[in-house]
Order: C-alpha cells, then structure tokens, then sequence
C-alpha cells in the first residue's frame, strides 16, 4: 500500500511475521477453546484485526471467509463481553450484545457453529437465526437470551417484528460478507436493523471487495475505521493453479470428465450461473457414473445442508452450486474448482477460486469459456489485471464420449452485439486451434487492483453522524441517500415507501 493514513494498517503478506495466539493474552476460557481447536499462530486477518477490536476502534476488514476471519471479530468480542458474563438464568441477564449479520443461512450457521466453540468455556451465550426454518425453536433460544445473535437479515427483522429479540443493548455489530449482503439486495434490511441498534456502538465491516457501494457502507456506518486487510490475491496466486480452456458448450461435461481424470481429482466444486442449470447438470453427472450433488437457491435449507454434509463427508463427489448458494462455504481441501459457466461477475472468479488451494495447501481452478463469452472474459482479465490464455482441451480415445448424450442447458447468457462491436471476433481468433495436452502452463496470476487501493476513511466534522443514520434518527425525513447509485434504484424506492 502507498498512501497511508495513520489509521490505515498495512497489508500483510508472507513475509509478515507469524504471531501466537499466546503473544495475545486472551482469557483463559477463550484461549483454552482456541487451543482445543489447534490453533497455534494466527492468521493475517487475525494478527491485524484482533489488537484493533480489543482496543474498541471500527473495523473495515478486507477478507474472505476461510482466512479465519470469524476468529479474528469473534475472539476480541468476546474478550469485551467478559465482563459481562454471568451464570444466571434470568434472560434479562443476557442481553443481545453483539450482532453478527451474513448473507446466506450456510454462512450464519458456519459461523455460529464456530463462534459457539470459541465460547464454549465462558458463560456467553449465542445462537443463530435464519430463514428457512421454523421460527419457533429460534424463538425459545432468543427469549432465554443469548449475548451472541449470528443471524441473516431478513429473519432477523422477523423476530424484531415479532418482539422475540430487544437488540437496545448491542454493544458490537459485525456485518460480514458485506458486498454478497449488498449484490443479495439487504441493503433496506441493513438500514432498519442498523436503526434499531444504540448509537453508540463498534462497527465491524468484512468484505472480500470494497466496490464503491462497500465503500460507501462503511462510510455512512463506520466511526473513524481501521482498515485491515490481507493480501488475498497474492495468497490465490501462489496456491491456485488457474487455468482457462476453450470448450463450447455442449462439450463441457466431455471436457470435465477428461480434465478429473487426467488430473486424478477425487473431488471437486463445479459453479454453474443458474438455478436450472445446476440442477440439470448435476442430474446428468450423476446419470455419467459421478456421484454427484447441487447446492442451489430453490433447494430447502434441509437439502442443502444435507447436499453440503454429503460432500463433507466424502459421500458425493462433486457438489454442483450456484454462487449464492455457496458464498463462503467453509470446505477444506477442495482439490479443484470448475467454473463449468464463466461467472457473470468477475469477483465472483475471486470467490469461487477461494474455495481451492485454502490453508497454503495446492489448488486447481478450471475455467471453461466459450467464444460468447468474450465480454464476461474480459471482465475477469481485467479484475486479473492479467491477459488469460485459453488452452485446449485434449481428449483421450477412450473415454466415452458424452457429447452424444444430450445437450445441456449450461446457463450462459448471450450478449448482444453492437454494430462496430468486434470483440466476439477478436476473442475467436484467440481461441487455441492446434489441439495440446498442456497442463503443465505457467499457471495465471492475478494481481488483484483493490489491494493497490488503500480505504479512504471519511473526513467526518467530529460529532457528525454518518448520513445514512441521520437519515434513520430522523424516519420523517428520510430521503434517498446520495450514496445509491441509479443501478439500486428499486432498493431506493424501497426507501421512498418506508
Ligand atoms: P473462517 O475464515 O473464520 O471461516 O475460518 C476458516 C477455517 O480456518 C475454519 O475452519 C477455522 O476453524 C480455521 N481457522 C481459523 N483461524 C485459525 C488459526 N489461527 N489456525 C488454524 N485454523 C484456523
């Protein structure tokens, strides 16, 4: 990083030194939980952000999930709530303090399951809220009180609605995966829990990107941040073997079986674009020998904890998913990641790589790109800031050609050419004609720009409310916030109507 604020820590990379959770002087209860669960030295995430919340500061961190970022808020937050601990087992006495907000039910669950672990030796209580489940037993846990709420937002606003939770008492408010919360379109849902909540309180930003909007966010909502972040893309670059192959669309399960098996992959994801495209390529893995699962948006949240327990455990294969679907998903040792469908969102390249080559173990991330999908290319080269060269496919004598097996609906979506618009051509003539096995190629390395760009806290006049909460403290006046851009305009107009 170059421009530095004093409140702006530097990115850590390999070189940093590695710190023990000893150096940290965490009580006991939590250093005997972390202990128990292995962990010697912290990660990045955790060395930067854990002195920061200790100190009480605002954080804006730049991280995904599975950098141990749950550690890295949970572990400070609960050292602060120590003091409030009891054994008591009036409910009054157990306040919601600390607010954990996600996007998806998989991530809160992920994340209440750990947060549960870190406490296990204190008196603090937490539970999970999220839809798709009966209110009832979620319900019964928030009325016996609980200091930790992880919770998704739409729930959340149910059991305000429904008088379950009193959130007067928060002290700490994690928004975590905070972009996928915006892109998911939380953004109202955000606004009027963040309304609910005391003023006065520490605000903990996570986001794996900081687009515009994030910056905005945490512009609004953040009092004086530090920003802390890790060198995300330097750690995908030298764990993640990415590569890009030419493969229409009719060939890609052709291309996926060869690419398993000349890679002796024993597991792996695949992403597809849609709903409908997930389930039916899933259906015809399955048909193709591969014990197979998908992981999509209109599966119940029974079925897709189960379809996640299922590749946990080594029982299916390959878990085809959505993007929604798998946001964050806390899997270790995926060997290999297939984009079967090229994401329509470049960041989402980011995310759905992060799910191989974790933890410094060797990953492989296999794009499939066909000749429409030139515009989406060039999004992720420029997110890259790294020209992507496609290879072929090389496909064995014998392994039995499923192309002749039926047509897939592989999800793509075709853009429209404008007359002058040469860039399907020039793309096709990019396309590797002269077929090579060649996997051995220098792998891609992505230099991702939003690390080269330092945060720029706001210059708020000291005592000055970020505009967003005024604008709450103030239900009459409520206006639509400058901040949203015409693309949020339906999440504007939802403002307008509040
Ligand atoms: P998270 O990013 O919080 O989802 O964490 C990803 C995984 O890393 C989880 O399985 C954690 O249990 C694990 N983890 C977090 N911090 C550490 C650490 N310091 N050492 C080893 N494993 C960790």
């Amino acid at each position: 990083m170059t421009d530095q604020t004093p409140d702006t820590v530097s990115v850590l990379n390999s070189d940093t030194p590695i710190m023990a959770f000893a150096q940290l002087q965490l009580a006991a209860p939590l250093a005997r939980a972390v202990a128990e669960m292995g962990y010697e030295s912290m990660t990045p995430i955790q060395a930067q952000a854990i002195p920061v919340v200790l100190q009480g500061r605002d954080v804006m961190g730049a991280a995904q999930t599975g950098t141990g970022k749950t550690a890295a808020f949970a572990l400070p937050l609960m050292q602060r709530m120590l003091k409030h601990e009891n054994a008591s087992t009036s409910p009054a006495r157990h306040p919601v303090r600390a607010l954990v907000l996600l996007p998806t039910r998989e991530l809160a669950d992920q994340v209440a399951d750990n947060i549960k672990l870190y406490g296990k030796y204190t008196n603090l209580r937490s539970a999970v809220v999220f839809g798709g489940m009966d209110m009832k037993p979620q319900t019964l846990e928030l009325k016996k009180g609980v200091e930790v709420l992880v919770a998704t937002p739409g729930r959340l606003l149910d059991h305000i609605e429904a008088k379950n939770c009193v959130l007067n008492q928060v002290e700490y408010v994690v928004l975590d995966e905070a972009d996928r919360m915006l892109d998911i379109g939380f953004l109202p849902d955000l606004q009027r829990i963040l309304s609910f909540l005391p003023k006065q309180r520490i605000t903990l930003l996570f986001s794996a990107t900081f687009s515009p909007e994030i910056k905005r966010l945490a512009n609004s909502y953040l009092q004086d941040p530090v920003l802390v972040e890790v060198a995300r893309s330097n750690a995908t670059a030298s764990t993640v073997e990415q590569h890009f192959y030419s493969v229409e669309g009719e060939d890609k399960r052709h291309a996926l079986h060869q690419i398993l098996k000349d890679r002796g992959l024993k597991q792996a994801f695949v992403f597809v674009n849609s709903k409908l495209g997930c389930a039916r390529l899933a259906r015809s893995l399955e048909h193709e020998g591969l014990k197979t699962t998908a992981l999509h948006g209109d599966k119940s949240q029974d079925e897709r904890l189960k379809a996640l327990e299922a590749f946990k455990s080594g029982e299916v294969d390959l878990l085809v998913a959505t993007d929604v679907a798998a946001r964050g998903l806390d899997i270790k040792d995926v060997p290999a990641v297939f984009n079967f469908d090229i994401p329509f969102h470049a960041e989402d390249y980011v995310h759905r790589i992060g799910r191989t080559g974790r933890a410094g173990a060797a990953g492989l991330a296999v794009t499939f790109v066909s000749k429409s999908d030139a515009r989406l290319v060039a999004d992720v080269e420029r997110l890259l800031k790294t020209k992507i060269e496609l290879e072929p496919v090389v496909y064995d004598e014998d392994l039995p050609d499923i192309r002749k097996q039926g047509h897939i609906n592989d999800g793509r979506r075709l853009y429209q050419q404008e007359p002058g618009d040469t860039r399907r051509e020039e793309f096709a003539a990019r396309v590797p004609r002269a077929p090579r096995n060649d996997y051995r190629r220098e792998p891609v390395k992505s230099q991702d720009p939003f690390f080269s760009k330092p945060y720029e806290p706001p210059v708020l006049a000291p005592g000055t409310a970020p505009s967003w909460e005024a604008a709450a403290a103030h239900p009459g006046a409520r206006t639509v916030s400058s901040n949203i851009k015409a693309a949020k305009r339906k999440v504007a107009a939802l403002f307008k109507s509040v």
